[in-house]
């Protein structure tokens, strides 16, 4: 097991996407980890997340296609300690002005605006599944982001129970939302177009991309979602959180990019270690075996890539989040 404590890396995303043109630029804003260049005295995660911003911000400047920007790379319920920085899972896609969001793990609200991507230009919203580390920040975007400008008709795609989640939330939001309402009279936001899907299928089509869905392996969440965006200049898939599957192959064939869960499981079993050494009642066989149901080891990941020709495959929803397993690490099982 090796615990690179700090690195030179100043990245959280690991992807392969470092051979493609320029036209396949992903832009990058997972939170950096606070690092250690070689030479260098330590940056503070402050200054690194800033940067990240920068550069995001630069490259969806005057983009001419889709971009897409990874959020937030972090899977689970941690990830929020000061020791952790990736933020949970979130990403956006841009395309012609147009802002399509996907899950909202805490810190999608502020990620999204150092994107610098305006508040009016969020069309819709995509949940995969009901995990607080996809959804638990939907209500608060909704309420932020129709404070920002977010038009009244965005409209929210993902799982049941979303309607009654959407309605319920707006309902505890009422007084603070009225509040600034009145204060900046503007007209409240008092529901949004919501549609849930349950089955693999078509989700939604505009002027900018076509969206479907898959039902993914993820028990006991049923249904649990991966998505395909089609845009008119590239596509690019979401696996969800899912154990390894061959849905997921099927669904990206041919897309230019691959978004998919990763976990690592040398580290997964020493922090269960951990965990039952500091007396936490769980047993090893049954946390290993329910996180092997679930999610899928990044060796599987490289595979189901290949599998499904993919132009550029992005390792996200890191499991375990911890900023000192290092890019390397991660890309090296997936490349094989
Ligand atoms: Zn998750
Ligand atoms: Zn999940």
């Amino acid at each position: 097991m090796r615990w690179q404590s700090v690195t030179g890396r100043t990245r959280t995303l690991t992807d392969t996407s470092r051979a493609l043109s320029r036209r396949t630029l992903l832009a990058r804003l997972a939170a950096a980890p606070v690092a250690l260049t070689a030479a260098a005295a330590p940056v503070t995660a402050q200054t690194q997340a800033k940067t990240a911003a920068e550069q995001a911000q630069a490259a969806l400047k005057g983009a001419k296609g889709t971009k897409l920007v990874l959020l937030g790379t972090g899977a689970g319920p941690g990830g929020q300690g000061p020791e952790r920085t990736r933020k949970m899972t979130s990403y956006v896609m841009l395309s012609n002005g147009a802002a399509y969001v996907l899950d909202c793990g805490v810190g999608v609200i502020d990620q999204y605006a150092r994107t610098g991507i305006p508040f009016p230009g969020l069309r819709s919203i995509f949940i995969t599944h009901h995990h607080a580390d996809h959804n638990i920040e939907y209500g608060p975007l909704l309420v932020v982001g129709w404070i920002n400008g977010m038009p009244l008709d965005v409209r929210a795609f993902g799982p049941p129970p979303l309607k009654q989640m959407t309605e319920d939330l707006l309902r505890a939001y009422k007084t603070t939302v009225d509040f600034w309402a009145d204060d900046l009279k503007m007209k409240p936001l008092v529901r949004v177009d919501v549609e849930e899907m349950s089955a693999a299928g078509p989700v939604m089509q505009d002027d900018n991309v076509t969206v479907s869905a898959i039902v993914v392996e993820h028990p006991p969440v049923k249904p649990a979602l991966g998505y395909r965006f089609d845009f008119k200049d590239r596509s690019i898939a979401f696996s969800g959180d899912t154990a390894a599957s061959e849905v997921v192959a099927k669904m990206a064939k041919g897309a230019d990019v691959l978004v998919h869960e990763a976990m690592y499981l040398p580290a997964i079993e020493t922090y269960i270690h951990g965990e039952i050494a500091k007396g936490r009642p769980i047993k090893f066989e049954d946390l290993m075996a329910h996180m092997k149901a679930d999610h899928t080891p990044v060796e599987d990941v490289g595979r189901i890539a290949q599998e499904a020709g993919i132009k550029t495959l992005v390792l996200s929803h890191l499991i375990p989040a911890f900023d000192g397993i290092n890019d390397d690490t991660w890309r090296a099982p997936a490349a094989k």
